[in-house]
């Protein structure tokens, strides 16, 4: 079986490109924002045990503290109460942690519209042009967000709440339960749009895919040097025995 060989190969070539799909994990990593009657994900913040002082003369090292869904993560079956009897984050099968890719460009939509909203229509335009989706595979969309990496700008709260993209909610089920996906990812910090607290059913990302043992992967970045189709995400969250999602290191690889 010579192709790890020449995967190995393709790699030191340059053949085939690795490519950071993950946000920075610091204080500053822009969080959810949930409505105050509600409990809320900490920041990550890191605290100093030693660096090389009376503390631990030779060696430095920090705790850290984070909720399961800050910064680019991994939202696992169980996240929401339609999926509550699905996996753990811990139990999602890690062959489904390398996937392939298909990238949905809509930043132009999105620059016109920040609450702009992927419908079925988008997809099957995609497919029409790129053929179909792939079985297993993610959905990434597009959107341009990543270049708002503030707090503020990244919720972008508006008089009616916070105004960023995502999908509606037909499309949501539909991914959910026509399309041969296992998931999406988003450049936002969740995978439903700003305005989904209003949606039928509210958060209908969250209420369809996970529902359906789907997944979503959040705050995305360098989506823009993805191929339309062909990429390899490499996505292995914690394994958080119990939890409902993880930060995670998000890799693509692509042919050069
Ligand atoms: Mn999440």
């Amino acid at each position: 079986m010579p192709v790890l060989a020449d995967l190995l190969a393709a790699l030191s070539d340059g053949s085939i490109e690795v490519i950071d799909l993950t946000a920075p994990l610091s204080e500053e990593t822009p969080i959810l924002e949930l409505p105050p009657e509600f409990g809320q994900t900490q920041r990550f913040t890191l605290s100093e045990i030693s660096r090389y002082d009376d503390r631990g003369p030779a060696w430095y090292w920090n705790n850290f503290h984070t909720g399961e869904h800050t910064g680019t993560h991994f939202d696992a079956p169980n996240h929401w109460v339609t999926g509550q009897d699905g996996a753990s984050i811990d139990a999602v099968p890690v062959r489904d942690l390398i996937a392939p890719a298909v990238v949905l460009d809509v930043t132009a939509e999105v620059e016109a519209d920040p609450d702009f909203l992927i419908e079925v229509a988008h997809l099957e335009a995609f497919q029409e042009t790129h053929g179909p989706l792939p079985a297993g595979g993610w959905l990434l969309c597009r959107t341009g967000w990543s270049s708002r990496t503030s707090q503020e700008d990244m919720i972008n709260n508006t008089q009616t709440g916070p105004a960023s993209p995502g999908m509606s909610a037909a499309c949501a089920r539909w991914v959910a339960e026509e399309s041969p996906l296992q998931g999406i990812g988003v450049e936002t910090v969740g995978t439903d749009a700003g305005a989904a607290h209003s949606f039928d059913p509210p958060f209908p990302c969250h209420a369809f895919l996970l529902g359906n043992d789907k997944y979503g992967l959040a705050q995305l970045q360098n989506l823009d040097r993805l191929p339309p189709t062909g990429a390899v995400v490499i996505a292995p969250p914690l394994k958080i025995v119990g939890g409902s999602g993880s930060p995670v290191r998000v890799l693509a690889l692509v042919e050069g």
